[in-house]
């Protein structure tokens, strides 16, 4: 066999190995072994048991750096965490958290900052010897792979499979971390004494290109030694076994002429089954060249209130489903919300919160001023990322409540899902305690998917605030689904709130948008819900909302164009049998309609037009375009995962719904509109068409597209290379 190595002095040996197999066994007699050639010896334990050293030192070390840190106020005092073992060996024990609570890998990350403000520099020591736990390799067990930490990787393991499965994970680790650099030295085989052991870990030798450097036969005597809390080296020092440690460092670990080292080459899991196990793989294709996993859809558990989400269906283009979630129950502006994640998180939320509140024009009087809710988040720090993040959230709840908040919901971010942190039951046992609403939203950031995804966790969450009325107000609806982070939500609410006061009808309740919990808790008094668009998120929470409060659904989303408000507003005539008031508002507004579209029509009547969105439902814009004349040549939707393409009528006309920017560029070239209306910034020089944008959230009512067909035709007016005409 054929090996590269890399030439180098040796002084930090990290050892890593599955859990059981006898990797910290092994590493304390190594660390012996050096110290009886009278080097100096730092053995650090990375592994939650924090039993690494307890042959070395006689018994448990019982001061591990993850309990000092979980307990130190003052973090000055490191002297307990060094002990000084046999031989002179300083010995040093990461521990970990609970299990099932917190995050081991994360406190290997702190116990390594810790070790850095200790200064246990490792050039004080000749050899320092890491004991990692190599079952997991995520970011906080690989630390010990990073450079300036170890200059030496040896990876024990025994024949059976899964211990070479967690070798072959270690080389993965390695080789995702830092697959060029040459690190390796190679197999310590400690041998467990099974039928064709020792054949099958030659074979993963020869396959991850990597040499056996030692055999450690299975042996009585290290379970002696470990009774008398010895290691083999100090119990038995003229055994064969201690023969062996010592041949080990003297022929590898020599200062003079170092062992040499190797990349890693991890097996695929299939081919270390096919090499060990004897499996047949030959139908097997290598991961890189499958087909993408399709994930399952979020689905919603709609009997008990609670949403259960799944792996991200899309990509998170709008931000996190923690974001998605504090989006929508902000606008409960007496409810308080806690993040519970670190305050970057919290940050970034309440930012986009505030411009939003900022951009939202009619809002604009408040410019600056920070949105009206409670807002509070729990910090998480270094040390509730390893221990969990409860007793703050519990504190934190407190707080909230001794400020005065009476309905609170907690939505989690991707931190306190990595450490596991159960705010269901956090959030029930407080809210029994102290006899208010408290309700969990376990979105766990990005983990539990996209800002969609958020939005109807939020949904969900307020909607236990419902209470079951008896009687119904009939001239009273419910909004649903406003889109609160765009810069027209109050206009549009002025604007149709406006047309329901004449029609006598009274909003009372914005389902979320600027409303309060008396409002929500009393929706279930109204008698109609007014869905805000056709997406797929509004006419969800619509047809939930209507089964908990047995509201109608009206059968039309806000209308955009002159003839769909008509629709919208004749057919709410109808319902409420208000026929005359709803003609004469009609009326009034169509006399200011038609003297208004003739103008735009001087400039657009007759005009070629292709339309492509890469996500919004354009039924409006295809309306809007016919109403101001002019001729649509193609109209299509680019595949994306936020395409709307379930809102056609029949009537359209055939719309591409597997459309491309690259059929569009052809479409220009072959067709020369004279306009294309798009959701994407068009190559100009590709192009060289006139184009405008199509507002993702457009205006609502009578004279809603009147202003994107005004701003069309001010773009017809110009010359097509006059760039600063275009949406450029
Ligand atoms: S994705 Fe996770 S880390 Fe980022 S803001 Fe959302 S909750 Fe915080």
């Amino acid at each position: 066999m054929k090996y590269n190595n890399t030439d180098g002095p040796i002084s930090r040996i990290a050892v890593y190995g599955k859990g059981g197999i006898g990797k910290s066994t092994i590493s304390a007699n190594i660390s012996a072994a050096l110290a009886d050639e009278g080097y100096s010896v730092l053995h650090i334990g990375c592994d939650p048991k924090h039993d690494s050293t307890r042959t070395l030192l006689g018994e448990l070390h019982t001061h591990t750096v993850t309990d000092f840190f979980r307990t130190s106020k003052i973090q000055t005092d490191y002297s307990d965490l060094i002990r000084i073992g046999y031989n002179g060996i300083a010995c040093i024990e990461a521990g970990g958290p609970e299990p099932g609570v917190g995050c081991a890998g994360r406190g290997i990350l702190s116990t390594f900052e810790i070790l850095k403000r200790m200064e246990t520099d490792s050039s004080r020591y000749t050899y320092t010897i890491y004991d990692v736990l190599g079952d997991v390799v995520c970011g906080g067990f690989a630390v010990p792979l990073r450079h300036g930490y170890a200059d030496l990787i040896l990876i024990v393991t025994s024949g059976e499979y899964m211990s070479l499965y967690a070798a072959n994970n270690i080389l993965r680790g390695i080789h995702n971390f830092d697959g060029n650099i040459k690190r390796i030295g190679g197999i310590i085989y400690n041998s467990r004494g099974g039928a064709e052991e020792d054949e099958q870990v030659r074979k993963f030798s020869v396959a991850v290109s990597l040499p056996i450097l030692v055999k450690i036969p299975r042996s009585e005597i290290f379970l002696t030694a470990e009774r008398h809390s010895k290691t083999v080296v100090a119990a038995f020092p003229n055994s064969q076994e201690t023969v062996l440690f010592r041949k080990l460092i003297s022929e590898f670990f020599s200062t003079k002429n170092p062992i040499p080292r190797y990349r890693a080459h991890p097996l695929e899991v299939m081919e270390l089954e096919s090499l060990i196990l004897g499996r047949d793989i030959s139908g097997y294709t290598s991961p890189s060249h499958q087909v993408p996993v399709n994930f399952r859809p979020i689905t919603n558990d709609t009997d008990n209130g609670t949403v259960h989400c799944t792996i991200p269906q899309k990509p998170s283009l709008f931000g996190c489903a923690f974001a998605g979630a504090i989006a929508v129950l902000s606008q409960i502006q007496d409810a308080s919300i806690i993040a519970h994640c670190p305050s970057s998180c919290a940050h970034i939320v309440s930012n986009l919160l505030v411009s939003s509140q900022n951009r939202d024009r009619d809002k604009s009087a408040d410019y600056g001023k920070q949105t009206s809710f409670s807002f509070i988040h729990t910090g998480m720090d270094e040390k509730m990322m390893v221990f969990g993040g409860i007793e703050g959230l519990k504190k934190t709840i407190i707080k909230s409540v001794e400020s005065g908040n009476r309905v609170i919901f907690i939505v989690s971010g991707c931190t306190p899902g990595i450490t596991g942190d159960d705010i269901v039951g956090c959030a029930s046992e407080m809210s029994q305690n102290l006899g208010i609403p408290i309700i969990p939203v376990s979105v766990n950031g990005i983990g539990e998917g996209d800002f969609s995804a958020g939005i109807m966790a939020g949904y969900h969450a307020s909607l236990q605030l419902v209470k079951q009325e008896a009687g119904k107000n009939e001239r009273s609806v419910i909004l649903v689904g406003e889109k609160i982070l765009a810069n027209n939500t109050t206009a549009n609410f002025n604007e149709l709130s406006q047309y329901l006061s004449t029609l006598d009808i009274q909003v009372s309740c914005r389902f979320l948008a600027y409303t309060s919990v008396n409002e929500v808790q009393s929706m279930s008094e109204q008698s109609l819900i007014l869905p805000v668009s056709s997406d797929k998120i509004t006419l969800e929470i619509s047809k939930i909302i209507s089964e908990k409060t047995g509201s109608e659904i009206f059968n039309h989303a806000f209308p955009y164009t002159f003839n769909e408000t008509v629709r919208w507003i004749q057919d709410l005539a109808d319902r409420f049998r208000i026929q005359d008031k709803g003609s004469a508002l009609i009326a009034r507004n169509e006399k200011i309609y038609r003297k208004e579209i003739a103008l735009i029509m001087l400039m657009t009547a007759g005009k070629r037009v292709i339309i492509a969105s890469s996500g919004p439902d354009i039924s409006w814009v295809l309306e809007a375009v016919r109403e101001c004349g002019m001729e649509i040549i193609r109209a299509g939707y680019f595949s994306s995962p936020y395409t709307t393409k379930n809102n056609q009528k029949e009537s359209e006309p055939s719309i591409v719904m597997d459309y491309t920017p690259d059929a569009l560029y052809d479409d220009i070239k072959t067709y020369r509109p004279d306009l294309v209306l798009t959701t994407i910034w068009l190559d100009y020089k590709k192009a060289d068409v006139r184009y405008g944008m199509i507002p993702f959230c457009p205006n609502v009512g009578f004279f809603g597209a009147l202003s994107s067909m005004k701003h069309w035709a001010s773009i017809l007016s110009g010359p097509v290379r006059e760039g600063w005409r275009n949406d450029l």
